[in-house]
């Protein structure tokens, strides 16, 4: 039976029928009480939905899914709703539920003889990696939003973050899901092999469809030794070109135990200097960009501290690297690690800004910086270009603020034109103008222009085949 939710009569029995399953309290639809469940993270755009649903186990979700199916009402996954691309919220037109996952936050087991640890989807990422340390084994995933993401909002965008240089992104830290399909059923793929080859790889398809496919309800996380010894070091540099000849250097010496490689101009530093309280400056002249190198390692303290020292040492002599602050504490690494950290949120203090998170295969990076920066001052002159990222996996998030003295709103006028400059030049070098955000509602026509008619018809295909009747986040990723 399919009853459209379209009287206040079917929306009213529709409601009672949530509360049977989940209990009053977790059924939300005064508009004060769903302020923060439809407001996106930066504030962008608040929304509106019938009604925003709290299940607390797999079995709650799947009978409130068919419920949905039933009235042909559609589902927005919701995890921490840090997402950056307006897809946890509904779409403008309102008729949606958002299916929160706050109350499914249970870590169900910890393997430490399999090095795997399987959580309900609404676990923050910082109480997972704080489980398996508890555990004396270590979950690599690390993003500035784990005190308000969850592994579902994790593996639903395929976060990447800080560690994917040696442990990859959420992709390769998964083994097994557990999803309720968009009629309501409860497909239990939670395995915890390293090695399953028996057909088409389900997983992978849930992982980074944003919630357009299903709701992911569990998964089996891969886990890892607790690393002994760390260290941190910010290097100056004189070029994007250094920059790699560094990240080159430094993989070649320090193989596996390099775990980090961020890189910042030195715009990105003032301003996060500009911002920061008690952030002293690193050196005493500037320079044009800066390094943020991690090794980690099973090796005692002093082993790792010397390879780092002995790395800096020999690219000094190579003249690759201008100078370089070595963290002599945690402390210290931490203080190092938040100015890479705060980037964007010392962007934000400045004003508004146009954002991009693309991804370039390594070699093009020199190329693609140099020539965006000259296209986007050619157009519009002073513009402020805020370039930093994750470059070892050939991640930029390259942002650009109004020149000093333009108002910021007359600026934000010619967002989609910048964005195509940036968009068009990201395509030019063969990279992706998602890198790990995914596509939500933000990119999903812009990413019309740059895959081909027949990627679309496949990805098309897919949506169609295991969301027919289009109630899995609509309107995100492709439109059904
Ligand atoms: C300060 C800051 C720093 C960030 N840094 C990074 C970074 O370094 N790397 C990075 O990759 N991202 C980063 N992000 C983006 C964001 O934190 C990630 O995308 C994160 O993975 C989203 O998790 P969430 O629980 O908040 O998901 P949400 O925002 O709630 O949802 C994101 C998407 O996943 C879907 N979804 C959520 N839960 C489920 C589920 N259980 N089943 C199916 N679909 C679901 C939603 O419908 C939506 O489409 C950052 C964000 C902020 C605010």
């Amino acid at each position: 039976m399919h009853l459209p939710a379209n009287s206040s009569a079917e929306t009213h029995q529709f409601l009672l029928r949530c509360r049977d399953i989940v209990g009053d309290e977790f059924v939300l639809s005064d508009t004060p009480l769903m302020e923060g469940y439809v407001t996106d993270w930066r504030k962008r755009a608040v929304r509106s939905a019938i009604a925003v649903l709290l299940p607390a186990s797999a079995e709650e979700t799947a009978r409130l899914v068919a419920l949905c199916a039933e009235f042909a009402i559609p589902i927005v996954p919701q995890g921490g709703n840090t997402g950056l691309v307006l897809g946890s919220i509904p779409s403008e037109t309102g008729h949606a539920v958002v299916m929160s996952t706050r109350r499914l936050n249970r870590i169900r087991a910890v393997d430490t003889d399999n090095n795997t640890m399987t959580v309900e989807a609404g676990c923050l990422l910082e109480n997972i990696q704080q489980a398996a340390l508890n555990s004396d084994r270590f979950f690599p995933l690390s993003l500035a939003s784990e005190g308000s993401c969850t592994i579902g909002g994790n593996l639903s965008t395929n976060a990447g973050g800080t560690a994917v240089l040696r442990y990859g992104n959420m992709r390769d830290l998964c083994l097994g899901l557990e999803v309720v399909t968009p009629i309501g059923e409860i497909w239990n793929g939670l395995r915890a092999l390293r090695k399953d080859n028996t057909g088409y790889a389900l997983r992978d398809l849930y992982i980074g469809a944003e919630g357009s496919l299903g709701l992911i309800t569990a998964a089996v996380l891969k886990l890892y030794p607790v690393p002994r010894a760390k260290a941190t070091a910010i290097v100056a540099l004189a070029s994007v070109g250094d920059t790699l000849k560094l990240f080159h250097f430094a993989q070649a010496q320090c193989g596996t135990d390099l775990s980090a490689f961020e890189f910042m101009s030195d715009f990105c530093l003032r301003l996060v200097q500009k911002y920061q309280a008690q952030t002293t400056s690193l050196f005493k002249a500037s320079f044009p960009q800066y390094a943020l190198l991690e090794l980690s390692s099973q090796d005692e303290d002093h082993i790792v501290q010397q390879k780092l020292n002995e790395l800096l040492n020999q690219a000094s002599q190579r003249c690759v690297i201008q100078n370089a602050v070595v963290a002599s504490s945690e402390k210290q690494a931490n203080m190092l690690w938040s100015l890479r950290e705060n980037i964007s949120a010392a962007q934000s203090k400045e004003g508004k800004n146009i954002k991009h998170d693309v991804s370039l295969p390594l070699s093009a990076i020199p190329q693609f910086i140099e020539q965006t920066d000259a296209l986007l001052a050619k157009h519009y002159p002073g513009c402020q270009i805020v370039a930093f990222g994750h470059i070892g996996d050939g991640n930029l998030h390259y942002n650009v603020s109004a020149p000093q003295g333009t108002s910021v709103d007359t600026f934000l006028n010619d967002q989609q034109e910048i964005n195509r400059i940036v968009h068009d030049q990201v395509h030019a070098f063969f990279g992706s103008i998602s890198a790990e955000h995914g596509l939500g509602e933000l990119k999903r026509d812009e990413i019309l222009r740059y895959k081909s008619p027949l990627e679309i018809q496949l990805m098309r295909s897919i949506k169609h085949a295991l969301d027919p009747k289009n109630l899995m986040n609509p309107g995100k990723v492709i439109e059904g």
